[in-house]
């Protein structure tokens, strides 16, 4: 069985990985790009500083995925171990992370004002599935929360519309609203920062998160990995792949991880063509993101010397997320003895526009306004990348056309899988996107069953609720 692998990112190069272990030898991956890791790769400038596509902290959901991630960079060498510090910025001040745990950090007038608003919600609990993520918001987490933190903040993540989105992908991201532990971290006043499937993370000592698929990709048979080989056109008829270069390639199973809105508009699934089934992908939401790196001149100053990222929801920066990427290992700048770095986060969306030509500047005085700088002087240079596809959207109805699509497409031979392969946030991690890789493998070669694409609730949650497809 010929296998063909689009896309040399993280599911793409898991899927390679198992076919490999598993003795399968039919099969390449073309990867449009000269370098592996898709958005998860990074980049070294040219004064040296290490830069992520957005800040990356590595989560597992799974023994395998922990297994090989040990088989690349070893248990402990290669890793440099951090325990969470995720932090909000508002009012001028920094508190810990989830903030519905630590209310009592804010002013009094807003703290009353979130804590009623947790009240209101214990004794008139709606009853009804909230329709939208807005009033999901609302109804988990009171007026008060919603109004100053989880509103702004999501809008300015998401860049949608808060009332066009679905809210059953939540599962384990979000903290759910504890009354007794917050009143107890409010009496004895206590920072709670420890809640999460994610309050320890390993992040590689050197070559930032893209080591990992640049070591991986490198122990995968060489003669099967081609770089530079973008597909412009499919045909499912004759199973047969068109690149930009002039090649041709034919396949019995296609694994494609670019994104799903591609390979169906090169089918034609949406372009009216009355002979065949249509699916609206045009309703396929997405938001783009462009990183801002700051390189910095000296040392953190004391109140950022071990956080790891912040969350902003107010106005006065447009990044919704910032990272001290040089606490996440020494090496992510040439000199750590006088060099620090922040990496900023700012969506963009047909809803929520951007002036790209002023992005940087905008990033430079928010830093400065949310006082992450001191002054300008501090940076030395600054390093930016634009994402145009960052975050596949959660929006209401997407299943509705998603799932059909992709059974669809697997009636062909053509699997679609990974961030925006399947489209589907919640199991759009790293660790899900590889284990999309591998379960394919095992799918096709060993009829196992594809976990993480239909049942994100069991590998999310561990729940086997509605296992259904
Ligand atoms: C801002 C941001 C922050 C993130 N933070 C985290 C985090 O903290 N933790 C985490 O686990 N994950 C994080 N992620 C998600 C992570 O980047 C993805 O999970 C992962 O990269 C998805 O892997 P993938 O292989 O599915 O897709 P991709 O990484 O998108 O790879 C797809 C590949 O397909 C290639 N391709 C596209 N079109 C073609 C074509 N026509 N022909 C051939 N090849 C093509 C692309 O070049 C790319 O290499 C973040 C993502 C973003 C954008």
């Amino acid at each position: 069985m010929r296998i063909i692998i689009l896309g040399g990112g993280p599911c793409g190069l898991g899927a390679a990985w198992r076919l490999t272990e598993m003795g399968h030898e039919d099969w390449i991956l073309c990867e449009k790009k000269d370098c592996w890791g898709g958005l998860s790769a990074s980049f070294q400038d040219k004064e040296g500083f290490w830069w992520d596509l957005g800040g990356h902290v590595l989560f597992s959901h799974y023994a395998y995925f922990d297994q090989v991630m040990d088989a690349l960079l070893g248990k402990e060498d290669g890793w440099v171990f951090h325990e969470r510090e995720a932090w909000i910025r508002m009012q001028d001040r920094f508190i810990p992370y989830p903030l519905q745990n630590n209310i009592h950090h804010l002013p009094k007038e807003i703290y009353w004002e979130c804590l009623q608003g947790i009240l209101d919600i214990q004794k008139d609990f709606p009853g009804k599935k909230p329709a939208h993520f807005g009033e999901w918001i609302e109804a988990t987490f009171g007026e008060g929360l919603a109004k100053w933190f989880l509103r702004p903040y999501n809008y300015k993540v998401w860049a949608q519309p808060l009332e066009q989105m679905d809210w059953s992908w939540v599962g384990d991201r979000v903290a759910p609203v504890d009354v007794r532990r917050i009143l107890e971290n409010a009496i004895f006043e206590k920072s709670d920062i420890s809640w999460g499937p994610n309050a320890m993370f390993r992040f590689p000592l050197h070559g930032a998160t893209g080591n990992i698929w640049r070591i991986l990709a490198e122990r995968l048979p060489h003669d099967k990995m081609l770089v530079n080989r973008e597909l412009t056109d499919l045909s499912p008829h004759t199973r047969k792949l068109s690149f930009a270069d002039g090649t041709t390639e034919e396949y019995d199973v296609l694994l494609s991880t670019i994104p799903l809105t591609k390979i169906a508009r090169s089918l034609e699934l949406e372009a009216g063509n009355a002979s065949l089934p249509q699916f609206p992908v045009s309703s396929f939401r997405h938001s783009s993101t462009h990183v801002v790196g700051l390189a910095l001149k000296g040392h953190p100053p004391e109140y950022l010397a071990t956080k790891c990222w912040m969350y902003f929801p107010e106005d006065n920066c447009p990044f919704y997320r910032a990272t001290v990427f040089s606490n996440y290992s020494p090496n992510n700048v040439p000199d750590i003895n006088s060099q620090w770095s922040l990496m900023c986060e700012v969506s963009e969306s047909s809803v929520k526009k951007v002036e790209q030509e002023r992005i940087v500047e905008d990033v430079i005085d928010g830093a400065l306004n949310a006082r992450l700088l001191s002054s300008r002087n501090e940076i030395s240079h600054t390093w930016y990348h634009f994402i145009e596809k960052g975050y596949p959207t959660p929006s209401l109805n997407l299943n509705k056309s998603l799932f059909p699509l992709l059974s669809h497409l697997e009636e062909m031979g053509i699997y679609s899988r990974g961030r925006f392969g399947a489209w589907r946030y919640e199991v759009g991690n790293m660790d899900h996107s590889f284990m999309q890789g591998v379960e394919f493998a095992n799918h096709i070669l060993a009829s196992g069953e594809e976990l993480t694409v239909w049942y994100p609730e069991i590998v999310n949650n561990g729940h086997p609720s509605g296992r259904k497809r």
